[in-house]
């Protein structure tokens, strides 16, 4: 097998603004891997706060000797490839996914299909980032095809934030802290807030090592409280489901498929709601998860929505609706136009 390695720069059409601070765009490093005709793409989206970037990505992917990687045995592959190094779970996942896009490919399969899971219309959340009224009205109007929307707390004032949200829709919505709060009162005091305002469930208030105070508190929320950041992969899932009513599932977090399709087994054997999510990334990575999809709670994946330079075509959105490729495979192809054709040269 050939590998080929493309650092692209996801544009942001909105400047994403979170607990943790403000970006205008995502690094990402798309890969192609090549096996005789056929071609299998996989992506490491590079949020900052992971750790990883485009250079850790390429010393990773040099490191890997692509005689050891075969579709014909996945999980020896894999495993190959994770014990490489610690850590680079974003590189990981890149060739997990480009390997079982290669394997979906060569068995004539969609990626769902290859995995036998059921085909069936996903809507997904879209996120609202933290903004000012004004910002929020404009949002607003942008999202609305989308039934459940995704708000961005941790501010100065969440409580203000949700009440303008509420004067301008009655749409049903979830809320993601990003690890923004703190102190168990004050916390569960937002949760109740958040309750009466219909809140499905609140994506990771506290920091992420801190389990103490989420068993506190999932033990006295109304609402659901979801582990984002504080479950990456299955080993925190298994350390940690006690703290959490469930779990968001991402690529970049996992590894790739074949762990978050172990993830997601586990958390269903705990009786824990999944979402499966992504960070700001290319149609590759969340053309790939849209196709797992189907076994989660709720979808999160509206990251091709959130940048304007996507440079594949894959997944699409209508009402609100995901619509999976019927391509082989995760099934993107390069948009034919421009510079993207030639972006592994
Ligand atoms: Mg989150």
């Amino acid at each position: 097998m050939k590998l080929t390695v493309c650092p692209y720069r996801l544009e942001l059409r909105h400047p994403f603004r979170l607990a943790s601070g403000s970006r205008n765009h995502t690094d990402t490093v798309l890969i192609r891997l090549e096996d005789g005709e056929l071609y299998g793409f996989g992506e490491a989206s590079l949020p900052p706060y992971l750790g990883e970037n485009v250079r850790t990505v390429g010393d990773f992917m040099k490191s890997i000797d692509t005689r050891r990687l075969s579709v014909d045995d996945l999980a020896e592959s894999l495993q190959y490839v994770d014990r490489l190094a610690e850590g680079n779970n974003a590189a990981k996942a890149a060739i997990d996914l480009a390997l079982h896009d290669l394997a979906a490919k060569t068995v004539g399969k969609t990626l769902g299909e290859y995995f036998n899971l059921p085909r069936k219309d996903i809507a997904t959340t879209l996120t609202i980032g933290i903004s000012t009224p004004d910002e929020l009205r404009t949002k607003l109007a942008e999202a609305e095809e989308f039934a459940l929307l995704k708000l961005k707390l941790g501010s100065d004032d969440d409580k203000a934030l949700v009440q303008e949200f509420r004067r301008l829709t009655d749409k049903p919505f979830c809320a993601d802290a990003n690890q923004g709060w703190s102190g168990r009162r004050p916390t569960l005091d937002l949760c109740r807030f958040l309750a009466e305002e219909g809140c499905l469930f609140i994506e990771q208030p506290y920091r992420g090592e801190n389990t103490d105070d989420a068993v506190w508190l999932v033990d006295r929320s109304p609402i659901p409280i979801i582990a984002d950041e504080a479950i990456r992969r299955l080993d925190d899932l298994k350390n940690k489901a006690y703290a959490f009513s469930g779990v968001n599932i991402k690529l970049m977090k996992s590894t790739g498929l074949a762990e978050a399709l172990k993830m997601i087994d586990y958390a269903r054997d705990k009786k824990m709601k999944v979402i499966v999510g992504c960070m700001a990334e290319s149609s590759c990575a969340v053309t790939a998860a849209a196709h797992i999809a189907a076994l989660a709670d709720y979808a999160d994946l509206d990251g091709p929505l959130l940048i304007s330079n996507d440079p594949w075509r894959g997944i699409r959105y209508r009402d609100g609706n995901i619509l999976l490729p019927d391509r082989p495979g995760i099934g993107v192809v390069l948009e034919p136009d421009g510079a993207n054709a030639a972006l592994f040269g």
